[in-house]
């Protein structure tokens, strides 16, 4: 059922929430398609019962759950699909994102399944930050990669979708370390999603908020947290895979399969370069070891 934020705009609450736009004629518009056709067949009959007809879809960004659905969609409706630079890469060669968390190699089958490996989407639109005219409807397009390279938020009417920038506490409590490409980048993001005003703001998971305040707080708080256990780990000189094995123990993280350790490696190297950047660590390679050490 879908839950209406405004004139033009409403969402379907799901595993990944998918907004809905109404343009002229019943054209509506999709931000983000869920993981599979499932999900792309739900939206697609949500918004059949509410009248309208979908003739496009805005990605918020390329990880599998928000643009599975993508194929599904176009199949069924020959939809157009924006997505942002960089990130559209993977819409379309969909296999990079479980070679991006196996180190750039040949992926195992179990990483692999569903959530990691989405069906190829096409894209006909790069969308870049700035105003977005689509279906006659403006829409704002807000940067706040980190999260994944490239992700970008969708302002309309004063709702904001928000994509990943935030998860809800109830899952920052279940996996401890949220995955991240950059924490360089995710620390302004989390900057420019708190400065974004809106009336309400969808995040891609859990419900819908009036302020992000809060949710932005836990989730700088859990970043901040982690990133001073990394530097504290790396008192000695400690590899990247040793931190991970800390960092596991240390949050009692219920990671025991190949999809959630994966995940996580490419995260502690997130706040690796970043503590690099900063000038907290430095990096050698000794006795065939890539060693970490705290400056
Ligand atoms: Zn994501």
């Amino acid at each position: 059922m879908l839950v209406e934020l405004g004139d033009r705009v409403s969402v379907l609450p799901g595993g990944v929430n998918i907004g809905v736009l109404r343009g002229d004629n019943h054209r509506c518009v999709l931000i983000d398609a869920g993981l599979n056709e499932t999900s792309a067949k739900k939206a697609l009959k949500a918004v059949r019962q509410a009248g309208g007809k979908v003739v496009a879809i805005l990605t918020t960004h390329a990880h599998a759950d928000h643009f599975g659905g993508n194929a599904a969609v176009v199949k069924r409706t020959g939809a157009r699909v924006y997505a942002p630079a960089f990130d559209e890469a993977v819409l379309r060669y969909p296999l990079l994102q479980p070679m991006t968390l196996f180190a750039g190699a040949d992926p195992l089958e179990t990483l692999r399944g569903n959530f990691l490996l989405a069906d190829p989407s096409p894209v006909d639109e790069v969308v870049q930050p700035g105003s977005l005219l689509v279906e006659g409807i403006e829409v704002e397009v807000v940067t706040l990669a980190g999260h994944s390279p490239n992700q970008v938020g969708y302002l309309v009417d004063g709702v904001f979708f928000c994509a990943d920038v935030v998860l809800p506490e109830s899952v920052l409590a279940k996996y401890k370390i949220p995955y991240l490409c950059s924490v360089t980048d995710h620390l302004g993001a989390l900057d420019t999603a708190e400065a974004v005003a809106c009336q309400v703001a969808v995040p891609g998971h859990g419900e819908q908020v009036e302020s992000l305040a809060g949710l932005v707080r836990a989730n700088r708080a859990l970043v901040l947290e982690v990133m001073e256990r990394v530097s504290f780990l790396a008192r000695e000189p400690v590899t990247a895979e040793g931190i991970l094995t800390d960092l596991l123990n240390y949050y009692a993280a219920a990671v025991t399969d190949a999809p959630s350790f994966y995940l996580l490696q490419p995260t502690v190297y997130a706040f690796l370069s970043h503590l690099h950047r900063q000038g907290r660590l430095t990096h050698e390679v000794r006795h065939g070891q890539s060693l970490w050490v705290a400056c």
